[in-house]
């Protein structure tokens, strides 16, 4: 870890933090491994941003919206994309098979750059199976574009790549995303998650979505699973696959080849 701030009396501006940690390459990619409920076998992983630098203000929760406001996610998001890819590349050649790689995608992506030629090139030049990569977008900024995105989603999904609704439930219009947007999956977002074993609201909240999902054929994932009476819940109600820190936390490219390879 990077403490640029250290020797300083005051912090740097968060527009000169983030010039700096561009032009020094600190940003890089960690994988979070996603397994299935029922076994814990691999399934994938979903990349998350990290920074070498240790300042708050560069965590994903902060920066992204930060970089969204300010259109440089469009920048950090073609390197985001390239990177994931390059590394799903990387853990192929160390014997990883057939896993899937979900990316977070921002909706500006989408609307101001058409990321669609972009994911398109990436894939056929490095020889990835489009079937494998999910890309992940939140509910709640998805609907500032509906007719952009929906054509989008549309060309992605020609091309055998699978669009996810990422913290589903969180938004104002879960519901009527999914009639707008033909996804693929759903992530369950974790405040649902956190209390399923002592909170009956969340409980039933948990199972409805599950058992819709069910219906409308739609792939599933919980996320932020901490516990294992958590992962016995999620079970018995039928939730294929799950991601947490009871199964792993994000991992660098390195501690993914010595822990996940087989
Ligand atoms: P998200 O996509 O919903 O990612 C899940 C967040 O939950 C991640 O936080 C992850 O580290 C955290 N998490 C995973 N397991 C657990 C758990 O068991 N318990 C708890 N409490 N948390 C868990 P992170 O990495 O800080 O990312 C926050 C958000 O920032 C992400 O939410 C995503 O919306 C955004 N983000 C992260 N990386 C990227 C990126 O590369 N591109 C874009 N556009 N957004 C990103
Ligand atoms: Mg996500
Ligand atoms: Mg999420
Ligand atoms: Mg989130």
């Amino acid at each position: 870890m990077i403490d640029i701030n250290a020797q300083q009396d005051t912090q740097l501006p968060l527009d000169s933090l983030i010039e700096y940690a561009l032009k020094s390459n600190s940003f890089y990619m960690s994988y979070q491994p996603i397994v299935s409920t029922s076994n814990s076998k691999l399934i994938g992983f979903e990349a998350l941003i990290r920074n070498r630098i240790n300042d708050s203000r560069l965590r994903p929760d902060h920066l992204i919206p930060h970089l969204e406001r300010t259109g440089q996610i469009i920048e950090l998001g073609s390197w985001i994309l390239k990177q994931c890819l390059v590394d799903y590349k990387t853990l192929e050649s160390y014997g990883l098979k057939d896993f899937t790689m979900s990316i977070n995608v921002s909706p500006i992506q989408i609307i101001d750059h058409d990321i669609t030629i972009e994911i398109s090139n990436l894939i056929n030049e490095l020889g990835i199976s489009p079937k494998n990569i999910k890309l992940e977008l939140t509910e709640t900024a998805l609907i500032s574009d509906c007719n952009k995105i929906a054509k989008s989603f549309e060309r992605l999904r020609e091309m055998g790549i699978k669009v996810w609704l990422d913290d589903f439930g969180t938004g104002f219009a879960s519901l009527s995303l999914l009639r707008q947007f033909k996804v693929n999956g759903i992530k369950i977002d974790k405040s649902f998650i956190s209390n399923i074993a002592t909170d009956n609201d969340d409980f039933t909240l948990c199972s409805a979505v599950i058992a819709m999902a069910q219906r409308l054929n739609l792939e599933l994932i919980a996320e932020g699973v901490e516990t294992s009476q958590q992962l016995q819940i999620l079970n018995c109600l039928g939730c294929d696959n799950i991601q947490g820190y009871l199964i792993d936390k994000p991992l660098t490219l390195r501690d993914v080849i010595n822990k996940w390879r087989s």
